[in-house]
């Protein structure tokens, strides 16, 4: 099996969920920016954190031979602090063009605030500014909904994105569906306690086809698995999927919308 973790914050992981992912078949793992699990006091602590996903993360991931890639942003949950969410959306232009950032991410929304909504679109306006690929966070349970529709509507309604070029992720059943209909790829998020198993990630897939769709584990300081992706396959599988369907969910999907940028490459080259 070989897949690409498209989205997994390992700097909260360890050597051996490294080891386990290169050894269950990973080529590539992604990481966008997010919540530190506290709000961080200073933009000079984003800074630091953009030069740790951007260049030593790279260096762990590359001891085991997997290539990393990294998004940048100012994280919604942090987005009540304007002053702070201006400064650090000012620092990001400097860090874009490094060899591992693939984009601007996670932006999205949390609690669907009025602030919330204006850095999203202030971040969605730098993306389209600098061309840069969208990796967008919807909100938890009661507020994924209308927070799924706002983020829709912010983004179609700045004509310079295009929506084959976001990924709306942490969909669920009654989110995909808005996703993919107006064009955007749509990530599901694999989780042990909250957001979607396996099974329900499967049933979306044979829902809605394996179009525009992948599936991450988003991996982080909670309760999350590193190696989700790959046991939503041995699920597949059983379920009578094909080897090639699952090739296609679990790499050629990811492959497709990240290669968008030019600098997403795997270790075989
Ligand atoms: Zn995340």
């Amino acid at each position: 099996m070989r897949f690409i973790e498209p989205h997994a914050h390992m700097v909260s992981r360890t050597t051996d969920d490294y080891l386990s992912l290169a050894t269950a078949g990973c080529e590539a793992v992604c990481e966008p920016a997010f919540w530190a699990g506290f709000d961080r006091g200073s933009v000079e602590g984003f800074r630091d954190y953009f030069c740790q996903l951007t260049d030593h993360e790279p260096r762990r991931a590359a001891k085991f031979g997997l290539p990393h890639f990294a998004w940048l942003c100012f994280n919604p949950k942090e987005s009540e602090d304007l002053k702070l969410a201006g400064e650090v959306i000012a620092l990001l232009p400097e860090f874009l063009d490094r060899p591992n950032v693939l984009g601007i991410g996670e932006i999205g929304l949390n609690r669907n605030s009025r602030n919330e909504l204006k850095v999203f679109e202030q971040q969605v306006d730098l993306a389209a500014r600098c061309r840069q690929l969208i990796l967008v966070h919807t909100p938890h349970l009661e507020d994924k909904l209308k927070g799924t529709r706002l983020i829709i509507d912010a983004i179609k309604s700045d004509r310079r994105i295009n929506p084959a070029r976001v990924i709306i992720d942490h969909v669920e059943e009654h989110t995909v569906e808005l996703a993919l209909e107006a064009g955007f790829w749509a990530g599901i998020t694999l989780y042990p306690e909250s957001k979607c198993t396996a099974a329900r990630a499967i049933d979306m897939i044979e829902k809605y086809g394996p179009e525009r769709l992948w599936m991450n584990s988003a991996c982080d300081w909670g309760v999350s698995v590193p190696l989700a992706v790959p046991r939503a396959a041995l699920e597949m599988r059983r379920r009578g999927h094909s080897a090639g369907a699952v090739d296609r969910m679990l790499h050629g999907n990811p492959l497709k919308f990240l290669g968008q940028s030019p600098k997403f490459k795997l270790a075989q080259g």
